[in-house]
């Protein structure tokens, strides 16, 4: 136990406790959430350090990370079962001994008597703490978050590791604690632009010059993800009119290839449209096996618009449900872009839908051929006046193939219906292997 210097103001630590985390078979996605969270609100989390489920080593951690800023926050390691330690490191450290809250154990008790069931006696220790510590009541789960101060020492705030309920914790109590407490003066604000079909340097093509004038405290970051790249801007909330003012400027640079303005899945954007324009869609889906219909379902409200989903496997599924004739499948194959686009006009007509997308193509590992590698993927978006096909030639494995179908597929959707050209780019430059 040391006694800590002053700190910098708005510094933090997380320190992540669970021998899992470092077996590698949980990734520790507690550490990056608290992260963010914290950094919207302008505290900086200035270290993250794992360590497994062990008295000494967890002690030694917090002793350090203690030293360096006086506030750490820490997840995992308050489950009810012997391998759970943290509250034991914790009341180490600041030499205090465990005592039982009786009235958190009640809660425990009545919970399980409501559900019929009689509480488990291990439960108990979740109502261990370290002595003079306050209970962060998890509405949530059974282990209560725990707050222990000493001025000397600093503040340690113990959270439980299963994600959401260590994000209830953090949103009920923990950030406006920390609010309070450290008085950030820097809130960050950040400012989100989708973009779905150009690749990460197209797109910073595309803006060279405006991202060559953003200067500090604004900045810009590109976000590649395997659907698409992202645009963010952050600045300080002061400077929030110019974040907004340069989401304008980019929106209006990149005009039909932003997708959102926020974090809105592409789905529920393709969704709303059509919903907007009372349309119905039906979905003829191949190599992507059904993922096309979860993700238009993923949203509440699906049924305003989505009318039928068919995944059509097999040659012979793509005769019989959607009507591909025999001849398509055997001259051109079933990656192909006839029947992409019979099958797309097939499961418009056998639905009766306004509108319908197909996905045809190889995912792979296997099935590809010189002629259609893995990653050959045909699309269409049949629509009342017209059908529109498209090649793509996707990068990738089995999963991202299929992904980055679903999301080409609800672009190309999305264009036609915004009565753009379905080329990503406009009338710019398109990339085949984008997305
Ligand atoms: P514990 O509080 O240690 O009993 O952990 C409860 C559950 O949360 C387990 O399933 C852990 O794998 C999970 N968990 C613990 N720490 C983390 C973390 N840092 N990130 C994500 N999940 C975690
Ligand atoms: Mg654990």
């Amino acid at each position: 136990m040391t006694t800590r210097p002053a700190g910098p103001g708005a510094a933090v630590e997380i320190l992540a406790i669970g021998d899992e985390l470092l077996l590698g078979a949980t990734v520790d996605t507690n550490s990056a959430w608290i992260a963010r969270r914290l950094a919207a609100e302008g505290i900086v989390v200035v270290r993250k350090t794992t360590v497994g489920d062990d008295v000494a080593l967890i002690t030694q951690a917090l002793d350090d990370a203690l030293r360096r800023t006086g506030t750490v926050l820490c997840t995992g390691g308050l489950g009810p079962t012997p391998d759970d330690l943290t509250r034991h490191a914790v009341a180490a450290q600041y030499g205090r001994r465990i005592v039982v809250d009786e009235a958190w154990v009640q809660i425990l008790r009545e919970r399980h008597a409501a559900r019929g069931m009689e509480m488990p006696a291990i439960n108990r220790v979740q109502g261990e703490h370290p002595e003079g510590a306050r209970l962060l009541h998890n509405a949530r789960g059974t282990a209560p978050g725990i707050v222990v101060h000493d001025d000397a020492i600093g503040t340690t705030i113990l959270l439980p590791g299963v994600p959401h309920e260590m994000r209830g914790l953090m949103e009920d109590d923990v950030v406006p604690l920390l609010r309070e407490r450290l008085q950030p003066t820097s809130r960050l604000v950040s400012r989100l632009l989708r973009t779905a079909g150009l690749s990460e340097a197209l797109l910073a093509e595309r803006v060279a010059d405006i991202a060559a004038g953003v200067t500090a405290p604004l900045s810009l970051a590109y976000l590649p993800h395997v659907t698409g790249v992202d645009l963010r801007v952050t600045a300080p909330a002061t400077h929030e009119a110019d974040a907004v003012a340069l989401q304008d400027f980019l929106r209006q640079r990149l005009a039909a290839d932003v997708y959102a303005a926020d974090e809105t899945d592409l789905a529920d954007v393709v969704g709303g449209m059509l919903k907007e324009r009372g349309l119905t869609v039906a979905l003829a889906e191949s190599c992507t096996g059904g993922l096309l219909a979860k993700r238009l379902t993923d949203g509440a409200g699906a049924s305003a618009y989505l009318h039928a989903g068919f995944v059509t496997y097999a040659n012979d599924a793509k005769r019989d449900q959607l009507g591909v004739p025999a001849e398509t499948l055997a001259l051109h194959g079933a990656v192909s872009e006839l029947c992409a686009r019979q099958m797309a006009e097939g499961a418009r007509q056998v639905a009766s839908a306004d509108v319908a997308i197909s996905i045809t193509g190889v995912a792979g590992p296997g099935g590809g051929s010189e002629e259609k590698p893995v990653g050959t993927v045909w699309i269409a978006v049949a629509l009342p006046a017209g059908t529109h096909a498209r090649l793509f030639r996707f990068s990738g494995d089995r999963g991202i193939v299929r992904d980055r179908s679903a999301q080409a597929a609800l672009d190309m959707l999305r264009r036609r219906l915004s009565d753009d050209a379905d080329q990503p780019g406009a009338s710019q430059r398109a990339t085949p292997d984008a997305g």
